[in-house]
């Protein structure tokens, strides 16, 4: 017989979510996690940050992933199109200690693993099996899900915790309303691939960055073999070309000196993919009994990697702000609900700005400076490794570096970049 009440339902068995029930099962809660794709699946988001180790640790499955044999990741590697400029971001550079190392994994294994410790916690795991409606009541939370092969079952809660990820597989009031635009619409185009050259040493689980014109290319190493490679444009720019998925991704990387290099002998051992707008934050991140956390509740861009961090980091927030009220006897109350939603989205905040300036051309000449004055670079690297809490001497250098980027629109500060003339329009 399965248990049909529960402290927590989990919405989505991806990195928020399993973090989410691994925390509950810490204090004690009954947990269930509702997943609706079989395991393993695939995802994108390969690339981790340093910054997240802290809440990995935290979850009780570093030691898992230690020694997991995920590829270590010390860093990443930011080019011009044509190879021209190019830009180290050291994590062991860094103005914060401890963010030295992270790892590049493959989301299917990665995701497997932390369902399974959340499992070996004490969660119930209920794979296959979509949540179809949530009900919140005073005291409770009513959770219908469907089985793949059809059964439909009805749970009770005392908390749902929305880790669904960016789909919206039932309807929802909460999820409905969500803060203005702020960036192009973009779309990326992906698939793994062997054959593209490394660093030699450490440097070879570096990220590897291509900014083009319109956007960028990400090169993330998987396994010994495999290259995780993708193509993020504006959808606009796509359309006034108005080819196939894997024509746009080839004539990207033909127009790139660069990335003819590291592309040359790529073969492709997936299907090319296709993710288009992504980018939003729900407006309200928490109900009285039902939190959001990580995609669920909002997502910007892939560009620094943030999006496992800030999913867990959101998840670990959330429990604690639920055990808090569950050992009260009470629901949410509204002061807790804002200050959630304002945690996680000044958390973000951080990344956005660093998102607008890599997308600004002025900006992304400044960051690109080799040798940064008043030891910027280090500030700047502390917080490419996730430091998105802005303590004072991370604070000032990140301001500076914004001021510099204004002025360089007016004041040609750092060597303007022509990036029309890092690419072979053909
Ligand atoms: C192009 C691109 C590149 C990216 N690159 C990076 C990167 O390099 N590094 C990084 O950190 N992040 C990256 N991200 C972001 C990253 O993919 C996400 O931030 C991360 O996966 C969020 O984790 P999550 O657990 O919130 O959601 P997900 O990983 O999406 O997991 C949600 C889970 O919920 C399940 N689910 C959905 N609906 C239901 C339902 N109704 N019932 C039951 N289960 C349900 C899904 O099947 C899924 O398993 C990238 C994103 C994009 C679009």
């Amino acid at each position: 017989m399965q248990a049909t009440d529960f402290d927590v339902v989990v919405i989505g068995g991806g990195p928020a979510g399993s973090c989410a029930a691994a925390f509950a099962r810490q204090r004690g809660l009954s947990v269930c996690i509702v997943e609706k794709e079989a395991f393993p699946r695939f995802r994108i988001g390969e690339s981790l940050l340093p910054m997240g180790n802290a809440v990995l640790k935290a979850a009780g499955v570093w030691e898992k992933i230690e020694s997991a044999g995920f590829v270590e990741k010390y860093g990443a590697r930011f080019y011009l199109a044509d190879g021209s400029a190019e830009k180290t971001v050291d994590f062991s550079k860094g103005y914060v200690g401890g963010l030295e190392r992270t790892f590049q994994v493959e989301r299917a294994k990665f995701d497997a693993l932390l369902l399974e410790h959340a499992r070996s916690l004490g969660a119930e795991v209920r794979i296959g099996t979509a949540v179809r409606e949530v009900q919140e009541a005073k005291d409770h939370v009513s959770v219908t899900m469907g089985e793949n092969g059809g059964a439909v079952a009805a749970v009770t809660a005392r908390w749902v915790i929305d880790c669904a990820g960016r789909d919206n597989l039932y309807g929802s009031e909460q999820k409905r309303a969500v803060d203005p635009a702020r960036w192009a619409r973009r779309a990326a185009v992906y698939a793994h691939f062997t054959g593209v050259p490394r660093a030699e040493g450490p440097r070879g689980g570096d990220t590897v960055i291509v900014r083009m014109p319109e956007g960028w290319f990400w090169l993330i190493p998987i396994d010994t073999e495999r290259t995780s490679v993708g193509l993020v444009t504006t959808t606009s720019a796509w359309r006034d070309l108005g080819v196939e998925p894997e024509e746009l991704f080839r004539q990207t990387v033909a127009a790139s000196p660069r990335l003819r290099e590291l592309m040359g002998e790529a073969v492709a051992v997936q299907p090319y993919r296709v993710t288009a707008d992504y980018s939003y934050f729900r407006k309200e991140l928490a109900g009285a009994r039902v939190v959001l956390a990580g995609d669920a509740a909002g997502f910007f861009d892939p560009i620094f990697s943030s999006g496992v961090y800030v999913a867990t980091w959101s998840a670990q927030q959330a429990v604690a702000m639920i055990a808090e009220a569950q050992a009260a006897g009470r629901g949410l109350k509204d002061r807790e609900r804002a200050g959630y939603t304002r945690r996680v989205k000044a958390h973000a905040e951080v990344f956005c700005r660093m998102i607008t300036a890599f997308y600004d051309n002025d900006s992304f000449a400044v960051f690109m400076t080799p040798r940064p004055p008043w030891d910027l670079g280090r500030g700047l690297t502390s917080i490419v490794a996730g430091h998105a809490r802005l303590i004072w001497p991370l604070w000032w250098r990140f301001k500076i570096f914004l001021v510099v980027c204004w002025l360089q629109k007016w004041v040609p500060l750092v060597a303007p970049i022509d990036y029309e003339a890092t690419v072979m329009r053909g």
